[in-house]
């Protein structure tokens, strides 16, 4: 007979794990399943990997700088391979970490893929379990265009596989990974070229973030080639040529890096068998309880298409386990005002409605107080980061309803402020907030 559960989850990614660990600690019978690495995108293939390049990207440029402040540093050697082997190592005990920590967790875990039998069956492998409760968290994966000669570019998880620095290389893409993989890689050394199909990268985020970001990475050398889509690839030898749709050809890259966007992992659930509804791209619609159009099937993480991000996945697998299992029938998830760091170089930190997005939800109400500098850091330094920041306010009481940051050190300050935007803070509440002397925060608790 299967064995029965209260509370499944389908992939041990942030939003999975976090579900199961918190039903289990709320006294139910959960299991995870799992196909890949415990851990899930961000533990693997994303965040942590990526912020460990971060690291030492910012190392490189700290390298530079320390000339500035005195030191005869000369730099003998990067070595790729040392960096990717010390991260694979931190990574693989995450990976091992984790299996202890179900156990003494009490979370069955489950190894292979899952796939509905109905609406309160899974099997693997063979095996199958059921649950009154199955929480659908498989997460996505990196998009590939469907152009000529598109497998000869890898993705962000082929990025992680590299095993020696790519000395001439192509981001394609306008999103998150593709400004971070860019910034990186030419911190690191490598001549960068990215590609942006649009006007600029970073679209849906505010002006003040991306302008800037667009000039500190001209200026750092990162090649940036705007309104230009791929038509093709074409490889000689180990060279790659992109051939673009308004004729031009870039040549000499020996990678391309695709960063165009990711797509949920839902195809291969035969989520028909339980009769879950998917929209045209395949994502999970969810209401604001995380539930499907099947009762007792809920949907997490990537895969519902909101916020895409690890936080986000984790705390919305931790309400619904509160709301299941601990007594809390109104516990769910608020999708409004939620920060998030993109880790360029410098990095962008954002919350709440853009300029734009304020002025079209409050008209004429709307003020804005910005500030533009260099930060005392750079004051030696040969090679010097932007600051800039930006503060949308609404209404008589200047209620705050964005904040948007860009430059060394934002990406620590603004959880903080986060905090403040979420509990209704108004402009006077940071002017009245005593500056912490001398940083670059203390410019948002000043701003005229
Ligand atoms: P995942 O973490 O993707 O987990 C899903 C799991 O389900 C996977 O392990 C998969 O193997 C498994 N699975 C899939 N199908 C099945 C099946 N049928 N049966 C069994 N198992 C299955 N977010 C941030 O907040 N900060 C960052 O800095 C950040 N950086 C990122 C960098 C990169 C390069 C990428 C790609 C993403 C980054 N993200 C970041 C996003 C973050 O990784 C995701 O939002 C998060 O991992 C989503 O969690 P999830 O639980 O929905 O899915
Ligand atoms: P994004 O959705 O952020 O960006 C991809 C962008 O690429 C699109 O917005 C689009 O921009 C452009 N694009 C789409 N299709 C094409 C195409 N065919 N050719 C050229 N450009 C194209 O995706 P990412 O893959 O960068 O990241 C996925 C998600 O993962 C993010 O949205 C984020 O939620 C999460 N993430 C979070 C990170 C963090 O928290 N620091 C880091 C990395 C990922 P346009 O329309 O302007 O051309």
């Amino acid at each position: 007979m299967a064995k029965h559960y209260d509370l499944i989850a389908i992939g041990a990614g942030s939003g999975g794990l976090s579900v199961a660990n918190k039903a289990a600690r709320h006294g139910a019978r959960t299991a995870v399943i799992e196909s890949g690495r415990l851990g899930g995108t961000c533990v693997n293939r994303g965040c942590v990997p990526k912020k460990i390049m971060w690291y030492g990207a910012s190392i490189a440029h700290m390298l530079e700088d320390a000339n500035g402040y005195g030191f005869d540093v000369s730099v003998n050697n990067f070595s790729w391979s040392k960096l990717v082997e010390q991260r694979e190592r931190y990574i693989s005990n995450i990976n091992e970490w984790y299996i202890g920590y179900l156990e003494s967790e009490n979370v069955d875990l489950i190894r292979g893929h899952a796939r509905f039998v109905d609406a309160n069956t899974l099997e693997i492998g063979g095996e199958r379990v059921t649950a009154d409760n199955i929480i659908i968290a498989p997460g996505g994966q990196p998009v590939v265009p469907e152009v000529p000669g598109a497998e000869l570019g890898i993705t962000s998880d082929g990025f992680f596989e590299l095993e020696t620095q790519p000395k001439k290389v192509a981001v394609v893409g306008a999103g998150y990974i593709a400004v971070e993989l860019a910034g990186m890689l030419n911190a690191l050394g490598s001549n960068v070229t990215q590609v942006i199909r649009k006007a600029h990268f970073l679209r849906e985020f505010d002006p003040i973030v991306y302008e800037t970001l667009d000039k500190a990475m001209r200026e750092s050398g990162v090649s940036l080639v705007n309104n230009t889509q791929i038509a093709s690839l074409e490889s000689a030898g180990d060279s790659i040529t992109i051939h673009t749709d308004n004729g031009a050809a870039l040549e000499g890259f020996d990678t391309v890096i695709w960063a165009i966007g990711r797509e949920p992992l839902s195809a291969g659930l035969s989520l028909e068998a339980a009769g879950v509804d998917v929209d045209s791209r395949g994502y999970i619609p969810t209401n604001e309880w995380q539930e499907t159009n099947v009762d007792g099937i809920l949907a997490i993480g990537d895969v519902t298409g909101r916020a895409q991000l690890t936080p986000v996945a984790i705390a919305a697998g931790r309400r619904l386990a509160d709301r299941l299992y601990g007594g809390m029938s109104e516990r769910k998830l608020d999708y409004e005002n939620i920060a998030t760091v993109v880790f360029s170089h410098p990095p962008i930190g954002t919350v709440g409605l853009t300029e734009a997005q304020a002025r079209a939800q409050f008209g004429e109400g709307v003020k804005v107080y910005s500030t533009e500098f260099t930060a005392m850091y750079n004051a030696f330094t040969e090679h010097a980061q932007p600051t800039a920041m930006k503060m949308v306010v609404v209404g008589e009481d200047e209620k705050i309803v964005g904040c948007h940051l860009i430059g060394p050190g934002v990406d620590e300050m603004l959880q903080g402020f986060a905090v403040a935007v979420r509990m209704g803070a108004r402009k006077r509440d940071f002017d009245d907030t005593v500056a912490i002397h001398p940083t670059s925060a203390e410019e948002l608790v000043t701003m005229v």
